[in-house]
């Protein structure tokens, strides 16, 4: 693993969790350099699942997209990592348990929106706004307003 700040390939293990019965496991690191400290996490995964993308593209999926977005709509709300590491690991969950191998980027979004909503309405709104293809505020404000909105 290269150091995110100055990219020296050593770095070492300061300390190894093991979360949510072993499907998450989050290593706090150090560079052996410039001892910035950061995390990685290391998550099991599905190989076959494939995303199309928007320009009909495909690509495997990856659950570090998913982990960096969520973590960005959460960004200063009132819940801590073990909560945000379990509703991202549901969110994958649901997007795995498909019967289909591909999924669009669009239904992921969905997916992901249904569990904000019940979760945290800021974090809905942030993730809606920079996720979905709204063609004017009128559209945005309804889809946050509308209770049934979601349908994959
Ligand atoms: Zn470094």
């Amino acid at each position: 693993m290269h150091c995110p700040n100055c990219l020296h390939p050593s770095t070492s293990v300061q300390d190894t969790r093991s979360l949510m019965q072993g499907s998450l496991i989050k290593r706090r690191r150090k560079c052996t350099q410039c001892r910035q400290k950061f995390i990685t996490i290391e998550r099991a995964q599905k190989i076959a699942m494939v995303v199309i993308k928007n320009d009909n593209i495909r690509e495997s999926f990856n659950t570090e997209k998913i982990t960096k977005s969520l973590y960005m709509v959460m960004r200063k709300r009132p819940f801590n990592t073990l909560y945000i590491d379990r509703l991202i690991t549901e969110i994958i969950k649901s997007i795995e348990n498909r019967s289909s191998n591909e999924i669009s980027v669009h239904t992921i979004a969905l997916i992901t929106l249904k569990h904000l909503r019940k979760t945290d309405m800021t974090a809905y709104i942030r993730y809606a706004a920079s996720h979905m293809p709204f063609e004017s505020l009128e559209e945005f404000v309804k889809f946050c307003q509308s209770p049934s909105n979601i349908s994959e």
